[in-house]
């Protein structure tokens, strides 16, 4: 079985092909996998702390101090390197609702790139 948590971000970033500082509100989908025999697929914890020290993290933050190339792409990654390790993640969903352009990267996409 699979459970998701979505959360909201604001932030600022610099890109080069962008220049200017500006912001973009973001929403975000985590996706976790597992069998759930417990009645859970992971601890209420993981999706009610360690993810919301993730979005604590990123919202109201200057993304370029600790992403390198901030893109939409990037901080899925940034998001992924930062939860893969808490528990059983499959998915990472990153989109700007106001402009309908999201990415996405699943297990498959983090093995390709040594991140799994
Ligand atoms: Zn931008």
């Amino acid at each position: 079985m699979k459970v998701f948590k979505q959360f909201t971000f604001d932030v600022a970033h610099q890109l080069p092909d962008w220049p200017g500082l500006h912001g973009h509100s973001y929403t975000a989908e985590v996706w976790f996998e597992g069998p759930a025999t417990d009645g859970y697929v992971v601890p209420e914890s993981l999706l009610s702390e360690q993810v919301e020290a993730v979005r604590e993290r990123l919202d109201h933050s200057y993304l370029n101090e600790y992403i390198e190339l901030p893109t939409s792409e990037n901080i899925a990654r940034w998001i992924w390197d930062q939860l893969r390790p808490k528990g059983p993640l499959i998915r990472v969903r990153v989109f700007r609702g106001s402009i309908g352009f999201g990415v996405e990267m699943d297990l498959d996409d983090a093995k390709a790139e040594g991140r799994a």
